[in-house]
């Protein structure tokens, strides 16, 4: 039986999501908790839409002249989209039987199965969040350690991926120049495979979604990082040869 999807949200024509227009799935669960998340709705998974990967298709063959025109496709997002891989890896092999880019938001806190090696062979781009590199860092910012991410990194960039790295700038905790520095000195490791470096300067917008979840808002008084911090970073990276791109979310 066709695996159904638990889905969060939709949005049609998401600009922020990977290059041109795309519509943006956004589906519930999440194995990280991290503190400065902006859709902490979607960590659990009640109240879900459940659609099988042909219902979604249906929907997003709607917006297709959309893609076409803007170099969009589609992006699953959420929450962690690998916890229902089975459905990712069905829908985006329907996308790409169909020519539609397919690009995947992930944490990368996942094992390799069978259905997440499938997925991965039918992403056109990865986009992984990178919460930081140091293990106490990492758990203080999501709960879990960082290996697991690190050895998606490296399967993904091993088995023909193009990867955008994504990092949340956030005061503080992943804002020094030190940093920035040891981050792009291990992304070399992986340069063919990195298509760019985002970066994603924090802003408090989801905190009004913790307040009504009842969770405490442990970042409170932690500004949006300034515009020398976002040129440095991109100092730092470029001086390593990765490019890089401010998105605001
Ligand atoms: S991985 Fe993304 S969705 Fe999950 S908690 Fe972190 S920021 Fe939120």
């Amino acid at each position: 039986m066709a695996a159904k999807a638990l889905i969060h949200s939709v949005e049609t024509c998401g600009a922020l999501d990977g290059p041109g227009l795309r519509y943006v799935l956004f589906l519930r669960g999440c194995p990280f908790r991290c503190i400065f998340c902006h859709n902490p709705d979607t960590w659990t998974l009640s109240g879900a839409t459940q659609k099988t990967a042909s219902e979604v298709l249906e929907d997003i063959l709607k917006y297709a002249d959309f893609f076409r025109f803007s170099g969009g496709g589609v992006t699953l997002s959420g929450g962690e989209p690998l916890l229902q891989a089975d459905f990712a890896a069905e829908l985006f092999g329907l996308l790409r039987a169909r020519g539609i880019s397919t690009a995947l938001d992930t944490c990368g806190y996942v094992d390799i199965t069978d259905s997440v090696a499938e997925c991965l062979r039918l992403t056109d781009l990865v986009m992984l969040d990178i919460k930081h590199l140091d293990r106490a860092r990492h758990f203080e910012i999501t709960g879990k350690p960082c290996d697991k991410v690190m050895r998606f990194l490296n399967y993904a960039c091993e088995n023909g991926n193009t990867v955008r790295i994504r990092i949340v700038v956030v005061p503080s905790l992943t804002d020094s120049p030190v940093y920035f520095e040891a981050l792009a000195k291990y992304l070399t490791h992986y340069k063919n495979s990195i298509e760019l470096v985002e970066l994603l300067p924090y802003h408090d917008m989801g905190k009004a979604k913790w307040h009504a979840l009842g969770l405490e808002y442990k970042l409170e008084d932690t500004p949006a990082p300034a515009e020398e911090t976002l040129a440095k970073a991109e100092e730092i990276f470029g001086r390593y040869g990765f490019g890089t791109l401010r998105t605001k979310r």
